[in-house]
Protein backbone atom coordinates (compact mmCIF):
# COMPACT_ATOMS: atom_id res chain seq x y z
CA UNK A 1 0.00 0.00 0.00
CA UNK A 2 1.31 3.48 -1.03
CA UNK A 3 -0.28 6.20 0.99
CA UNK A 4 -0.13 9.84 -0.14
CA UNK A 5 2.51 12.50 -0.25
CA UNK A 6 1.68 13.89 3.41
CA UNK A 7 3.75 12.43 6.68
CA UNK A 8 1.99 9.59 8.56
CA UNK A 9 1.96 7.98 11.81
CA UNK A 10 2.35 4.26 11.72
CA UNK A 11 0.48 2.76 15.04
CA UNK A 12 1.44 -0.33 16.10
CA UNK A 13 -2.17 -1.97 17.79
CA UNK A 14 -4.27 -5.02 18.25
CA UNK A 15 -5.17 -3.00 21.56
CA UNK A 16 -8.23 -0.63 22.49
CA UNK A 17 -5.41 2.03 23.42
CA UNK A 18 -4.68 1.66 19.31
CA UNK A 19 -7.96 1.82 18.61
CA UNK A 20 -8.52 4.85 20.56
CA UNK A 21 -5.59 6.87 18.98
CA UNK A 22 -6.60 5.67 15.74
CA UNK A 23 -9.69 7.49 16.03
CA UNK A 24 -8.32 10.38 17.55
CA UNK A 25 -5.95 11.01 15.03
CA UNK A 26 -8.51 10.37 12.16
CA UNK A 27 -11.02 13.13 14.06
CA UNK A 28 -7.69 15.38 14.38
CA UNK A 29 -6.84 15.16 10.56
CA UNK A 30 -3.31 13.54 11.40
CA UNK A 31 -2.81 10.52 8.65
CA UNK A 32 -2.28 7.35 10.63
CA UNK A 33 -2.06 3.94 9.09
CA UNK A 34 -2.61 1.03 11.47
CA UNK A 35 -0.47 -1.91 12.13
CA UNK A 36 -1.83 -5.48 13.24
CA UNK A 37 -0.41 -8.66 13.49
CA UNK A 38 -2.88 -10.71 11.51
CA UNK A 39 -3.24 -13.25 13.98
CA UNK A 40 -6.81 -12.72 14.98
CA UNK A 41 -9.49 -14.27 12.86
CA UNK A 42 -11.84 -11.49 13.26
CA UNK A 43 -10.17 -8.60 14.37
CA UNK A 44 -11.68 -5.20 16.03
CA UNK A 45 -10.41 -2.84 12.96
CA UNK A 46 -9.18 0.73 13.62
CA UNK A 47 -10.37 3.80 12.12
CA UNK A 48 -8.66 4.60 9.18
CA UNK A 49 -6.47 2.69 6.59
CA UNK A 50 -5.05 -0.81 8.25
CA UNK A 51 -2.20 -2.95 7.07
CA UNK A 52 -1.75 -6.37 8.44
CA UNK A 53 1.38 -9.22 9.57
CA UNK A 54 4.80 -8.78 10.22
CA UNK A 55 7.22 -6.60 8.75
CA UNK A 56 9.82 -9.10 8.48
CA UNK A 57 11.90 -8.10 11.87
CA UNK A 58 13.64 -4.47 12.72
CA UNK A 59 14.94 -4.47 9.13
CA UNK A 60 12.00 -4.97 7.51
CA UNK A 61 10.17 -2.42 9.52
CA UNK A 62 12.83 -0.14 8.61
CA UNK A 63 12.09 -0.64 4.68
CA UNK A 64 8.42 -0.10 5.45
CA UNK A 65 8.94 3.63 7.26
CA UNK A 66 11.34 4.74 4.25
CA UNK A 67 8.86 3.25 1.63
CA UNK A 68 5.82 4.80 3.02
CA UNK A 69 6.90 7.92 4.73
CA UNK A 70 6.58 7.46 8.08
CA UNK A 71 7.40 10.52 10.22
CA UNK A 72 6.79 8.59 13.34
CA UNK A 73 5.97 5.51 15.13
CA UNK A 74 3.57 5.44 18.38
CA UNK A 75 3.99 1.82 19.90
CA UNK A 76 0.70 1.17 21.42
CA UNK A 77 0.70 -2.53 21.34
CA UNK A 78 0.16 -4.48 24.30
CA UNK A 79 2.55 -4.60 27.06
CA UNK A 80 2.89 -7.93 26.81
CA UNK A 81 3.60 -7.73 22.87
CA UNK A 82 7.60 -7.26 23.72
CA UNK A 83 8.98 -8.72 20.74
CA UNK A 84 7.10 -5.97 18.99
CA UNK A 85 7.93 -3.29 20.59
CA UNK A 86 11.65 -4.29 20.93
CA UNK A 87 11.67 -3.99 16.98
CA UNK A 88 10.31 -0.57 16.72
CA UNK A 89 12.65 0.68 19.10
CA UNK A 90 15.65 -0.95 16.87
CA UNK A 91 13.87 0.18 12.76
CA UNK A 92 13.37 3.71 14.42
CA UNK A 93 17.04 3.60 15.59
CA UNK A 94 17.97 2.91 12.43
CA UNK A 95 16.06 5.13 10.48
CA UNK A 96 15.90 8.66 12.64
CA UNK A 97 12.35 7.53 13.29
CA UNK A 98 10.69 9.56 16.25
CA UNK A 99 8.85 6.43 18.37
CA UNK A 100 6.21 6.98 21.32
CA UNK A 101 5.48 3.67 23.46
CA UNK A 102 1.84 4.07 24.91
CA UNK A 103 0.93 1.90 27.88
CA UNK A 104 -2.34 1.60 29.68
CA UNK A 105 -1.11 1.54 33.58
CA UNK A 106 -0.30 -1.81 34.77
CA UNK A 107 -2.35 -3.30 37.38
CA UNK A 108 0.27 -3.09 40.31
CA UNK A 109 -1.54 -0.07 42.30
CA UNK A 110 -4.82 -1.90 42.37
CA UNK A 111 -5.75 -2.36 45.98
CA UNK A 112 -6.00 -6.44 45.84
CA UNK A 113 -2.29 -6.05 44.31
CA UNK A 114 -0.48 -6.79 47.18
CA UNK A 115 -2.72 -10.44 47.68
CA UNK A 116 -1.84 -11.27 44.74
CA UNK A 117 1.25 -13.59 43.86
CA UNK A 118 3.55 -11.63 41.28
CA UNK A 119 5.52 -13.90 39.01
CA UNK A 120 8.36 -13.10 36.22
CA UNK A 121 6.91 -15.15 33.03
CA UNK A 122 4.60 -18.12 32.32
CA UNK A 123 6.40 -20.94 33.26
CA UNK A 124 6.89 -19.79 36.95
CA UNK A 125 3.09 -19.03 36.96
CA UNK A 126 2.50 -22.18 35.71
CA UNK A 127 4.85 -23.86 38.75
CA UNK A 128 2.61 -21.48 41.11
CA UNK A 129 -0.82 -22.70 39.97
CA UNK A 130 0.50 -26.15 40.03
CA UNK A 131 1.13 -25.81 43.77
CA UNK A 132 -1.91 -24.20 44.57
CA UNK A 133 -5.01 -26.48 44.80
CA UNK A 134 -8.32 -27.13 42.86
CA UNK A 135 -9.62 -25.77 39.46
CA UNK A 136 -7.48 -23.07 37.22
CA UNK A 137 -8.97 -20.08 35.29
CA UNK A 138 -6.30 -19.02 33.04
CA UNK A 139 -6.76 -16.16 31.39
CA UNK A 140 -3.31 -15.52 29.92
CA UNK A 141 -4.14 -15.45 25.89
CA UNK A 142 -4.07 -18.28 23.74
CA UNK A 143 -0.30 -17.69 22.94
CA UNK A 144 0.99 -18.04 26.38
CA UNK A 145 -0.96 -21.70 26.87
CA UNK A 146 1.16 -24.13 25.81
CA UNK A 147 3.62 -23.05 28.67
CA UNK A 148 0.83 -24.14 31.06
CA UNK A 149 0.06 -27.38 29.63
CA UNK A 150 3.37 -29.57 31.11
CA UNK A 151 2.70 -27.86 34.85
CA UNK A 152 -1.44 -28.07 34.70
CA UNK A 153 -2.08 -30.51 31.75
CA UNK A 154 -3.66 -33.58 34.15
CA UNK A 155 -5.49 -30.55 36.14
CA UNK A 156 -8.82 -28.94 35.81
CA UNK A 157 -8.46 -25.83 33.97
CA UNK A 158 -10.87 -23.27 32.37
CA UNK A 159 -8.73 -21.44 29.34
CA UNK A 160 -10.30 -18.53 28.14
CA UNK A 161 -9.33 -17.10 25.32
CA UNK A 162 -10.67 -14.32 22.35
CA UNK A 163 -10.33 -16.46 19.70
CA UNK A 164 -9.76 -20.86 19.83
CA UNK A 165 -8.36 -20.48 16.07
CA UNK A 166 -5.61 -23.78 15.83
CA UNK A 167 -5.56 -24.19 19.64
CA UNK A 168 -5.09 -28.05 21.20
CA UNK A 169 -5.46 -28.64 24.30
CA UNK A 170 -5.13 -31.27 27.06
CA UNK A 171 -7.90 -33.41 27.07
CA UNK A 172 -9.62 -32.15 30.57
CA UNK A 173 -9.27 -28.32 29.78
CA UNK A 174 -12.47 -26.48 29.34
CA UNK A 175 -11.98 -23.70 26.57
CA UNK A 176 -14.01 -20.63 26.73
CA UNK A 177 -14.42 -18.26 24.53
CA UNK A 178 -15.01 -14.57 24.74
CA UNK A 179 -13.98 -10.93 24.27
CA UNK A 180 -13.52 -8.35 26.73
CA UNK A 181 -14.85 -6.36 28.11
CA UNK A 182 -16.29 -8.52 30.74
CA UNK A 183 -18.67 -7.25 33.85
CA UNK A 184 -18.36 -8.39 37.22
CA UNK A 185 -21.61 -10.41 37.58
CA UNK A 186 -20.23 -12.29 34.29
CA UNK A 187 -16.78 -13.02 35.87
CA UNK A 188 -18.33 -13.99 39.27
CA UNK A 189 -20.52 -16.90 37.94
CA UNK A 190 -17.58 -18.35 35.65
CA UNK A 191 -15.44 -18.70 38.77
CA UNK A 192 -18.63 -19.65 40.71
CA UNK A 193 -19.65 -22.06 37.91
CA UNK A 194 -16.27 -24.08 37.24
CA UNK A 195 -15.15 -24.11 41.53
CA UNK A 196 -12.27 -22.05 40.10
CA UNK A 197 -9.78 -21.77 43.40
CA UNK A 198 -6.69 -19.91 40.98
CA UNK A 199 -6.69 -17.69 39.04
CA UNK A 200 -4.22 -16.62 36.08
CA UNK A 201 -3.69 -13.25 34.46
CA UNK A 202 -1.28 -11.02 32.98
CA UNK A 203 -0.32 -7.45 34.48
CA UNK A 204 -2.57 -6.42 30.71
CA UNK A 205 -3.83 -3.28 33.15
CA UNK A 206 -6.62 -1.25 32.11
CA UNK A 207 -10.32 -1.55 33.33
CA UNK A 208 -11.71 -3.80 30.09
CA UNK A 209 -10.81 -7.17 31.72
CA UNK A 210 -10.54 -5.97 35.19
CA UNK A 211 -13.40 -7.22 36.78
CA UNK A 212 -12.36 -10.85 37.50
CA UNK A 213 -9.71 -9.63 39.61
CA UNK A 214 -12.04 -8.31 42.11
CA UNK A 215 -14.82 -10.93 40.96
CA UNK A 216 -11.58 -13.59 42.77
CA UNK A 217 -11.31 -11.25 45.49
CA UNK A 218 -14.83 -11.43 46.45
CA UNK A 219 -14.87 -15.05 46.13
CA UNK A 220 -11.49 -15.78 47.76
CA UNK A 221 -9.92 -17.11 44.78
CA UNK A 222 -6.06 -17.00 44.27
CA UNK A 223 -4.56 -14.41 42.19
CA UNK A 224 -1.64 -15.35 40.22
CA UNK A 225 -0.28 -12.29 38.52
CA UNK A 226 2.25 -12.31 35.47
CA UNK A 227 4.40 -9.38 35.75
CA UNK A 228 5.21 -7.07 32.99
CA UNK A 229 7.99 -7.44 30.37
CA UNK A 230 10.36 -4.30 31.10
CA UNK A 231 10.23 -1.95 28.21
CA UNK A 232 13.57 -0.81 26.31
CA UNK A 233 15.13 1.94 28.29
CA UNK A 234 15.27 5.70 26.81
CA UNK A 235 12.21 5.62 24.81
CA UNK A 236 9.62 8.32 25.66
CA UNK A 237 6.48 6.49 26.67
CA UNK A 238 2.67 7.52 28.30
CA UNK A 239 -0.06 6.06 29.14
CA UNK A 240 -1.88 9.70 28.45
CA UNK A 241 -3.81 9.55 24.85
CA UNK A 242 -4.07 13.34 24.74
CA UNK A 243 -0.08 13.18 25.23
CA UNK A 244 0.17 10.92 22.41
CA UNK A 245 -2.40 12.84 20.31
CA UNK A 246 -0.17 16.75 20.80
CA UNK A 247 3.45 14.42 20.43
CA UNK A 248 1.97 12.96 16.89
CA UNK A 249 0.53 16.83 15.57
CA UNK A 250 4.03 17.65 17.32
CA UNK A 251 6.11 15.18 15.76
CA UNK A 252 4.15 14.87 12.05
CA UNK A 253 3.84 19.08 11.65
P1 LIG B 1 5.12 -10.04 19.72
O1 LIG B 1 5.44 -11.38 20.25
O2 LIG B 1 5.73 -8.85 20.37
O3 LIG B 1 5.49 -9.94 18.17
C1 LIG B 1 5.83 -11.07 17.39
C2 LIG B 1 5.89 -10.62 15.95
O4 LIG B 1 4.58 -10.40 15.45
C3 LIG B 1 6.61 -9.31 15.74
O5 LIG B 1 8.02 -9.50 15.70
C4 LIG B 1 6.03 -8.87 14.42
O6 LIG B 1 6.55 -9.63 13.34
C5 LIG B 1 4.58 -9.29 14.56
N1 LIG B 1 3.73 -8.23 15.13
C6 LIG B 1 3.33 -8.06 16.41
N2 LIG B 1 2.53 -7.03 16.54
C7 LIG B 1 2.41 -6.49 15.31
C8 LIG B 1 1.69 -5.39 14.78
N3 LIG B 1 0.90 -4.62 15.57
N4 LIG B 1 1.81 -5.14 13.45
C9 LIG B 1 2.58 -5.91 12.65
N5 LIG B 1 3.27 -6.97 13.10
C10 LIG B 1 3.18 -7.27 14.40
O7 LIG B 1 3.54 -9.81 19.68
P2 LIG B 1 2.36 -10.73 20.28
O8 LIG B 1 2.47 -10.76 21.75
O9 LIG B 1 2.31 -12.00 19.50
O10 LIG B 1 1.10 -9.84 19.92
C11 LIG B 1 0.65 -9.77 18.58
C12 LIG B 1 -0.39 -8.68 18.47
O11 LIG B 1 -1.49 -8.95 19.33
C13 LIG B 1 0.15 -7.29 18.86
O12 LIG B 1 -0.28 -6.41 17.87
C14 LIG B 1 -0.50 -7.00 20.20
O13 LIG B 1 -0.79 -5.63 20.37
C15 LIG B 1 -1.77 -7.83 20.14
N6 LIG B 1 -2.12 -8.35 21.47
C16 LIG B 1 -1.21 -9.06 22.18
C17 LIG B 1 -1.55 -9.52 23.44
C18 LIG B 1 -0.54 -10.26 24.27
O14 LIG B 1 -0.87 -10.61 25.39
N7 LIG B 1 0.68 -10.49 23.80
C19 LIG B 1 -2.83 -9.27 23.96
C20 LIG B 1 -3.75 -8.53 23.20
C21 LIG B 1 -3.38 -8.08 21.96
P3 LIG B 1 7.80 -9.13 12.46
O15 LIG B 1 9.02 -9.35 13.31
O16 LIG B 1 7.73 -9.99 11.25
O17 LIG B 1 7.57 -7.67 12.15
Amino acid sequence: MRLGERMTVLILGGTATARDLADRLAAAGIPAVSSLAGRTSEPRLPAGPVRSGGFGGPEGLALYLREHRIAAIVDATHPFAAQMTEHAVRAAAMTGTPVLLVTRPGWSAHPHAPTWTWVDGHRQAAATAKAFEGPVLLTVGRQSLPSYVEALGERSVVARVADPSHLVTPPDWQLVVARGPFEMNAERNLLRDHGCMVLVSKDSGGTETAAKLDAAHELGVRVIMVRRPATPAGVDTTHDLDRALAWCRRTVG
